[in-house]
C-alpha cells in the first residue's frame, strides 16, 4: 500500500532497533518520515479530521479524499485479511 504522505513510496514493516516494536514506515525514509504503530490506527487519523479539515486549499480536496479513500480500501483489503472467517 502507498504511503498515504508521499504517495510514493510504500509502507513497509519495520522494527525499532531500540524497543524491538514493529512499526509501518515509508520505504522513501528517510526523504519521507511517515511512519504509524499499526495500519489500524490510520483508519481513525486519516479518514475523519482529512476530510474536514479546513485549511486544505479546495484544489488540493480531491486528491486528498482520493488517497484517503485508496488508504481505506487498502486498510478494508488487511481487516479482511485478518479475519479468521
Ligand atoms: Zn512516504
Amino acid at each position: 500500500m502507498f504511503c498515504p504522505q508521499c504517495h510514493d513510496g510504500e509502507l513497509v514493516k519495520r522494527r525499532n532497533k531500540k524497543n524491538g516494536q514493529t512499526f509501518y514506515g515509508c520505504s522513501t525514509y528517510p526523504a519521507c518520515k511517515f511512519a504509524v504503530a499499526s495500519l489500524d490506527r490510520l483508519k481513525p487519523t486519516v479518514v475523519e479530521p482529512a476530510v474536514s479539515m479546513p485549511s486544505v486549499a479546495e484544489s488540493n480536496q480531491g486528491e486528498l479524499i482520493a488517497a484517503i479513500r485508496e488508504l481505506t480500501d487498502a486498510i478494508r483489503a488487511l481487516a479482511t485479511t485478518k479475519e479468521p472467517t
